[in-house]
């Protein structure tokens, strides 16, 4: 129910023009579910939740360095931009790695 009300909130905001994004993480962060390996769309990016097992990522890659991972230094998971509001383990990885 609570998930309804929040995405009745976004869609009233963006239809308004205001400013969602900070109003999904602020909302979501903390409470977003945390993405599974198997699920489909992580599966096609090669998700892993320990990077170290993911044979093509750079050394030293991992979700808490890249440019889309929206957690502090001090964060263990956090809202993932790619994958919408779900949230990825700080030492996992995917193929989108990036470190703009
Ligand atoms: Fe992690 Fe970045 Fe891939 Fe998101 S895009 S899962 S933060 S490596």
């Amino acid at each position: 129910m609570k998930q309804n009300m929040i995405s009745r909130r976004v869609v009233i905001k963006t239809l308004l023009g205001g400013a969602t994004i900070p109003f999904i993480n602020e909302a979501q962060g903390d409470e977003a579910p945390l993405l599974n390996e198997n699920d489909t769309a992580a599966k096609s990016m090669h998700y892993v939740s320990d990077a170290s097992r993911a044979k093509d990522a750079k050394p030293g890659s991992k979700c808490a360095n890249c440019s889309l991972y929206t957690g502090d230094s001090k964060s263990t998971q956090a809202v993932c931009t790619l994958f919408g509001t779900k949230q990825v383990l700080a030492n996992g990885w995917c193929e989108a790695w990036t470190n703009l």
